[in-house]
């Protein structure tokens, strides 16, 4: 059955002021009726939500209308300067697909019939909903699923009310894997923004990561500065990235076989004795151990299983021992691959541990942040219960709420029922593996409310649907993030939102009050709240208003610049043998199995990210439409010429399982390994209150019906499924 047409679904939305055509007809320009006319040209400082990276930015409104958004020249993530994707996040503003007014549902689950409400009926209803589940079930039997910083103020109410279970896709569907691999080995994670040293690495290693591709604004501008410098790049990858445009020596390693091309590295790095002696005798534990384990991995042992010869795997392994200590193997983001994330993401942590980059100029920095105090609000309620997503530790390694383990829960009602999803800014319909289980989960609901600027797939399934001010129509919650060096970043409106639609912060302080929590507002107003938070750091609202962003005093961030090292692992050590794995029945150093191999026949799907869009949210924004309305699936030259196919033509992915994709034109490339295809995420939307994307390309999320589950932390490997190509007439 095909994926997009699973299940009937309609859009409609009827009420008093409503007519489906006032609820999402064309916008005209977005000047709010009543308002005096704006003439002239001012510029407000604020922070680009089109990813979770939060450049700071400057918007400019002319005569009333916002116009552009630009890098803010002090901001240290941006450097003056946005990806495409932030420059076009102007068409959020105007996107006419965007949500308008509140809805409640109207009909069955899965059917979009719609009455619009005013906010004191959706919000009214959503606290009596609330409160039945709490009288009936107990404040654990809510969840949140959120996403992004915008979500601070819901998960506040929400933790008010008592609700435990909060959960991001970001975790277990992305990058927790790399977290816990790098926890597990130097006692802390890589954190967001990431604290690569790319702009010092004198050789950087990418393992799967698309910089350039996946648009990460800090990252990107110094992998440009560190390849204009000179700094030797090695990508390896199944297929040809643009940074394997830039790389000396790319290698094109079988898909899944990346923990072989890692082991067989670090088994040359120390046959030769090529490692920081130094460095693993000062800090290292287990070291002994661990070369004694990887001793078998040797270059010809990973042969059959990468595809990479002997000699290139020694020669690359000599090249990063070369640069050491500014050798930068990436750790990636998105690492929820095969099931065997964590040990992957270990044995990168153990690669850079050998060639002493932890701490390092040009390896991986100690990142600073601003010290700015929360607001004191009082406590929330205690939780007997504890959490649903995790029983008994059967994860014992994950360090964060796992979205998959909710869903499971809500499905079986054990440990106990989930009867109520909020989700505010995550489509958990793509974001999630294996449709099928999140809307089995979602029918045993008594309440699904979905916060969010467009109406994506999971909104389609809500109760209610609660429509957020864009990012520049909104505050937020400051941002106050670990970087280079300390800073502290205002979102603030440039614009009002054109509709009804409402900033997070005000939804969540209104439902609180109808939850009688307004104990927990002792604000009334976001720039009352922000002030008293900035006052704690000595700052003035004033200025972050008219700067966007404060950057406070430098600090060392390099072990050579004074830094002591520390390590939050149970020997106090970087973990070459890790005693806790052991005992918790795991490998203590990682291992290689080869994943399961697809049908005879069949090719690995594979999936990333375009620089124009950001995850299946940016679809329907009409700047970035432009630039990029729907994906395409890269398929080896050779196997598209077999199957009679040349680029252009259309075709249906089938997987494993019989599901079958949108139709989707082909790139036939050399680009790309025979054994697998790839598709850009976030396309193929179902959802038909997302007319500008509706139809529009494959989901690679439909056809990811099966997941290899990590073992040691809950993570969903999501290249495990295998498609055959069918060709439309
Ligand atoms: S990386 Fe691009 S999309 Fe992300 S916050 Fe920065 S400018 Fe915006």
């Amino acid at each position: 059955m095909s994926a997009s047409l699973s299940r009937r679904r309609f859009l409609q939305v009827t009420g008093a002021s409503a007519a489906a055509a006032g609820a999402f007809g064309a916008l005209p320009r977005l000047r709010a009726a009543g308002r005096p006319a704006e003439t002239g040209i001012r510029t407000v400082p604020t922070f680009c939500d089109v990813c979770f990276w939060k450049c700071n930015a400057i918007a400019t409104v002319r005569d009333g209308v916002l116009w552009k958004i630009e890098g803010n020249p002090d901001d240290p993530l941006s450097r003056g300067r946005l990806c495409p994707r932030g420059t076009g996040g102007v068409g959020a503003h105007f996107d006419s697909d965007r949500l308008r007014a509140p809805l409640l549902r109207a009909s069955v689950r899965g059917e979009e019939r719609w009455t619009e409400v005013t906010w004191d009926q959706a919000l009214s209803h959503v606290a009596e909903k609330l409160q039945q589940i709490k009288a009936r079930y107990g404040p654990e039997a809510v969840a949140l699923f959120s996403h992004g910083i915008g979500g601070t103020f819901l998960r506040h109410t929400l933790k008010a009310y008592g609700v435990v279970n909060v959960a991001a896709p970001s975790f277990a569907q992305c990058r927790g894997p790399r977290d816990v691999g790098f926890e597990l080995t130097f006692g802390e994670g890589i954190g967001s923004p990431e604290r690569t040293d790319i702009r010092n690495a004198r050789c950087l290693v990418l393992i799967g990561s698309h910089l350039g591709e996946n648009m990460h604004n800090t990252q990107v501008q110094e992998f440009a500065d560190a390849v204009g410098s000179g700094a030797t790049v090695i990508v390896a990858d199944p297929r040809f990235s643009v940074a394997a445009s830039k790389a000396k020596h790319y290698l094109p390693v079988r898909a899944g076989s990346d923990l072989a091309l890692l082991l067989a590295w670090m088994n040359v790095i120390v046959g030769e004795g090529l490692y920081d002696k130094d460095y693993v005798a000062q800090h290292g534990f287990g070291f002994e151990a661990f070369a004694a384990d990887i001793a078998p991995w040797t270059p010809e042992w990973a042969y059959p299983e990468t595809g990479i010869e002997p000699e290139t795997i020694r020669e690359t392994a000599r090249e990063m021992a070369r640069h050491r200590p500014a050798t930068l193997v990436h750790p990636g983001r998105h690492s929820s691959w095969y099931g065997d994330d964590a040990q992957r993401s270990r044995a990168i942590a153990l690669l850079n541990a050998l060639l002493g980059s932890w701490g390092r100029k040009g390896g991986f920095y100690q990142p600073a942040s601003m010290s700015v105090p929360g607001f004191p609000y009082p406590p929330y309620p205690k939780s007997e219960k504890g959490k649903v997503d995790n029983p008994a530790k059967r994860f014992p390694f994950a360090s964060e709420a796992i979205t998959t383990g909710i869903r499971e829960a809500t499905i079986s009602e054990k440990p106990y029922p989930v009867k109520g999803w909020v989700v505010y800014a995550t489509n958990l319909v793509q974001a999630l593996p294996n449709e099928a289980e999140t809307t089995k989960a979602i029918q045993n609901l008594d309440l699904l409310v979905v916060v969010d600027v467009i109406g994506s797939e999971i909104a389609g399934w809500a109760d209610v649907v609660l429509p957020e001010a864009t990012y520049l129509e909104r505050h937020d919650e400051l941002n106050v993030e670990l970087f280079r060096e300390p800073f502290v970043a205002l979102r603030q409106p440039v614009v009002a939102p054109p509709h009804d639609q409402k900033p997070n912060w005000w939804i969540a302080r209104q439902l609180a009050v109808k939850l009688g929590l307004e104990a927990y507002y002792p604000w009334k107003t976001i720039e009352e709240y922000l002030e008293r938070r900035l006052q704690g750091a000595g700052l003035r609202l004033a200025e972050l208003q008219k700067k966007g962003v404060v950057r406070g005093q430098p600090q060392p961030i390099y072990y050579e610049d004074g830094v002591v090292p520390d390590f939050a692992t149970p020997s106090k050590k970087i973990e070459f043998y890790s005693v806790q794995l052991k005992e918790a029945g795991f490998d203590p150093v990682p291992r290689y199995s080869r994943p399961a191999q697809g049908p005879p026949g069949s090719l690995r799907l594979l999936f990333g990210r375009a620089p124009v869009h950001s995850f299946s949210r940016t679809q329907t924004n009409p700047v970035l439409s432009q630039a990029m309305s729907e994906n395409e699936v890269w398929v080896n030259v050779d196997v598209a010429v077999r199957a009679g196919l040349k680029s252009g033509d259309r075709v249906r992915l089938r997987n494993q399982d019989g599901v079958v994709s949108n139709p989707v034109r082909v790139k036939a490339t050399q680009a790309i390994r025979p054994d697998a295809v790839y598709l850009v995420h976030g396309f193929g939307h179902t959802s038909r209150m997302l007319r500008r994307a509706l139809g529009r390309g494959a989901s690679d999320a439909g056809l990811v019906t099966r997941y290899a589950t990590d073992p040691l932390m809950g993570g969903t490997g999501m290249h495990v499924n295998f498609v055959t190509l069918e060709q439309e007439a």
